[in-house]
């Protein structure tokens, strides 16, 4: 049985939430009731054992976002959710919520677009992501069970000699459905026996075929670990010359994150992504100095807390060495995605904003922020404070 088919089922399911408060820099714990049937949501104080949060209609949250590791936003708190909260949610939701390790190679990092919007349209959903630049012994450490094979050497040379983008699925049996997305090790092999895998389309030869996926569960859990154990492994950021780009939390969710990804990648560079989230205290900080200004602010601080949203270290693809802020500034179009759809109706934020908030992508604003923007975020330097 597939998510889709238990949406409507009129079975309760529970799952215990975190809440860090950051004034009093306790974390709370919830029990967090989902009833599918009309999609409302119940929360528990666990520690105070009472109500916390009576039985309401919250269609915002879908059952496809209750998986454990990930964060959900009610009203105005972030949840974390920690774990299933009784027998029959991890029963039922376990095997449904699968975990694998992927990995786009540098040879299809030109591709990643078209290849993040396969896993999207596939039912797959993106739990961590990250470019990375590996060093020759961090390439080793990877791909250690091939030590001594003759393809070895052009295997660490090819991982290490440019960025990959490195991703935690999750999904119903993830593990073999990514690898029957991706098709035979072998690009030809691939192109004639399965012809739309990601191999067959986006692969070069045997070695060069585009993407990883893990081959067993446990390899999985080493392989995700290897990748997001930290947040600065592997860093590819360059901070220099660049622009930030981030594809909003309503774009990811709604699935346009590859599509427009695509879109960027035929004009500029992309030197360093990551999945991540604000909380809204972040949201806030990072925006303020739109308040006061824009009559949006508190709307634009509560769609960039409302879930995971993708940022993009952006160069110019032409001219590496010069200031992008304006070129991709004109790319994305005019903020309000209303007025970017008379005006410029093949920019970004014609194409793929709903209006002024929910405008797909926030870009630099001014040419000397540039930097300082990529390294803020990139840096993790709204953590901790
Ligand atoms: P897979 O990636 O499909 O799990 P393997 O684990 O066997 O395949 O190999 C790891 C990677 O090594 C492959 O994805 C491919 O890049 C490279 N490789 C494997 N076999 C060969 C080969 N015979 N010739 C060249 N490269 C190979
Ligand atoms: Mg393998």
């Amino acid at each position: 049985m597939a998510l889709n088919d238990i949406n409507n089922d009129g079975a309760r399911y529970a799952f215990i939430c975190t809440w860090h408060d950051p004034m009093t820099d306790i974390t709370w714990r919830y029990q967090f009731m989902y009833h599918t049937n009309d999609q409302s949501i119940e929360m528990y104080d666990i520690k105070n054992q009472k109500t916390f949060l009576k039985r309401v209609a919250y269609p915002a949250i879908t059952l496809e976002q209750l998986y454990i590791g990930s964060t959900i936003l009610v009203y105005t708190r972030q949840l974390l959710i920690e774990d299933y909260g009784d027998e029959f949610t991890r029963k039922h939701l376990r095997g449904l919520q699968e975990t694998t390790c992927a990995m786009i190679k540098p040879d299809a990092i030109c591709n990643a677009g078209k290849i993040l919007e396969c896993i999207t349209r596939n039912g797959l959903l993106i739990k961590h992501m990250r470019m990375c630049q590996l060093s020759r012994k961090q390439a080793e450490e990877f791909y250690n069970v091939h030590q001594g094979k003759p393809f070895y050497e052009s295997l660490i040379q090819l991982i290490s000699n440019g960025p990959v983008i490195a991703m935690e699925l999750v999904g119903e049996n993830a593990l073999c459905r990514w690898r029957l997305l991706l098709g035979p090790t072998s690009t030809e092999v691939a192109r004639i026996k399965a012809p739309s895998s990601i191999r067959a389309q986006f692969g070069t030869d045997t070695t060069m075929n585009a993407c990883h996926g893990s081959d067993s569960h446990e390899n999985a859990r080493i392989e995700t670990l290897f990748f997001f154990r930290c947040w600065n492994m592997g860093m590819s950021a360059r901070f220099r010359n660049c622009t930030l780009c981030i594809i909003r939390p309503h774009a990811v969710m709604s699935g346009c994150a590859g599509a427009i990804l695509d879109r960027i990648l035929c004009q500029f560079d992309v030197t360093a992504m990551e999945l991540t989230q604000f909380s809204r205290h972040a949201a806030a900080d990072f925006l303020a100095v739109y308040q006061g200004i824009c009559p949006d602010f508190c709307s634009m601080t509560h769609e960039l807390a409302s879930g995971d949203f993708i940022i993009l270290e952006i160069v110019d693809k032409e001219n590496p060495c010069s200031n992008p802020v304006n070129k991709f500034r004109e790319f994305c179009g005019p903020a309000d995605s209303c007025i970017a759809r008379a005006l410029r109706p093949r920019s970004l934020r014609a194409e793929f904003g709903i209006n002024k908030v929910k405008n797909a992508v926030h870009c630099t604003d001014i040419p000397d922020d540039g930097e300082l923007e990529v390294g803020y975020m990139f840096t993790h330097q709204w953590e901790g404070r």
